[in-house]
């Protein structure tokens, strides 16, 4: 799960990370009240989404005056936020921060991940700040500092200067360096993060060690123990379908293409959407039932993947181990009888109860396309989708 900029920055402050002086708004008369409230005389504007790049996309405006607040929330509020990171669609601003702006001397990248291959949270910094680490690994690999936590004794202090000294940090400032290194890791475990990014972190003009930005991703598996990180759920920042899915339990994925999946195990569902495209169509998602799939259980995918407007077609494909092939036919049949379905669903089963699954299927009189192999169950798919386009725009050119 992620959380909005000014609130990793309210956690992060918590943790000895300094930040700018803030405060929120959802108006833009509120932020044009809030330039009295911080004080100073110059501010910065911050559309609140959960994307980066925003910057580069006009989600971040420098503000002189009282009015130029109110007219760069007057622009960004209710409208899409469209970034390299958002995808065409964009993200709705309905909150924007105000801050009080700093002076830069120098921008610095500093991120923590989980580092899958060492088993170990990575902290991974660079004198490039202002970039995207994608760039900055493309065209300034050199710059990167990139030093793992040895969970028994957490990031210690000689390992927190070491890589202040790597980033040319004067000395002066290094202590400050050093806190703010382990306020972020010590967030990042006590919150069971996944991701902690501070980019840009500066030195500014007048000495100090600042949070210009701030990101931080949450391991969802983790969310029960910590209710005052799953409050900050914003949903108006997530794609519907996943929202949708995620509070019926369910892994799914939202994709372009027009072919819906519904899958069990997540290898079946990658080699599923591998075998559509190969038949030259496109999946629409990415939708996983899991092992012990109850019929009610896929009969919620169903609709749920039948809720998705792009969905023009249906493939079922599940390769029962823990699963019952007759559970999944009835989960299939239980769904199309309470849907009004005017597009194809083709189901292919194989594995444990596949007969009884088949006779189910055979005697629910409903349209299904049965198929035995992946193979044909794609090139089915495609073609009932396909067929199905020829068919619309032979009546609308009747029409
Ligand atoms: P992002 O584009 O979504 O990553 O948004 P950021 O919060 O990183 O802001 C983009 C850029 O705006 C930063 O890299 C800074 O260069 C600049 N910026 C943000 N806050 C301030 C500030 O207080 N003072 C100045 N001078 N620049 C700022
Ligand atoms: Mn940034």
């Amino acid at each position: 799960m992620d959380i909005h900029e000014y609130q990793a920055k309210e956690i992060l402050s918590r943790f000895n990370v300094e930040v700018p002086k803030g405060a929120l708004a959802y108006s833009p008369e509120q932020a044009a009240y809030r330039t009295h409230e911080l004080g100073g005389d110059k501010w910065i504007v911050k559309a609140q989404v959960h994307a980066g790049g925003r910057g580069k996309a006009g989600g971040v405006k420098l503000c002189q005056s009282q009015d130029e607040v109110y007219d760069a929330c007057n622009d960004m509020f209710g409208r899409k936020l469209v970034t390299h990171q958002t995808g065409p669609q964009g993200k709705g601003i309905y909150r924007v921060y105000v801050e009080s702006a700093v002076q830069i001397d120098h921008e610095i990248y500093l991120g923590f991940v989980l580092d899958r291959s060492s088993q170990r949270v990575m902290i991974v910094a660079s004198t490039e700040g202002g970039m995207e680490i994608e760039e900055i690994s493309a065209d300034r690999p050199e710059s990167i500092v990139r030093s793992t936590v040895e969970p028994a004794v957490g990031l210690q202090e000689f390992q927190a200067r070491e890589i202040a000294f790597n980033l040319g940090i004067e000395p002066g400032l290094v202590q400050h360096m050093v806190r703010t290194l382990q306020g972020c890791y010590r967030a990042f475990l006590e919150f069971d993060a996944t991701m902690v990014e501070i980019n840009p972190l500066v030195v500014t003009g007048d000495n100090r060690v600042v949070a210009l930005d701030a990101k931080m991703s949450f391991d969802d598996n983790a969310l029960f123990r910590h209710p005052q990180i799953s409050e900050l759920r914003d949903k108006s920042q997530e794609d519907p379908r996943e929202s949708r899915a995620a509070d019926r339990g369910l892994s799914y994925v939202g994709l372009d293409g027009n072919i819906g999946c519904i899958v069990n195990g997540a290898g079946l569902a990658m080699a599923t959407m591998d075998t559509i495209k190969l038949a030259g169509g496109a999946p629409a998602n990415f939708l996983d039932i899991g092992g012990g799939a109850s019929p009610e259980r896929v009969a919620k995918a169903f609709r749920l993947v039948l809720s998705d407007d792009n969905v023009q077609a249906v493939l079922v494909n599940i390769f029962a181990g823990i699963n019952r092939c007759d559970w999944v036919a009835e989960g299939v049949v239980l769904a199309l009888k309470s849907l009004q379905l005017d597009i194809p669903v083709v189901v292919r089963l194989a594995g444990t109860n596949v007969e009884e699954g088949q006779k189910i299927l055979a005697k629910s009189g409903l349209p299904i396309i049965r198929a035995t192999s992946l193979m044909e169950a794609a090139e089915r798919a495609v073609g009932a989708w396909q067929n199905d386009l020829v068919q619309a725009t032979k009546m609308r050119a009747a029409l």
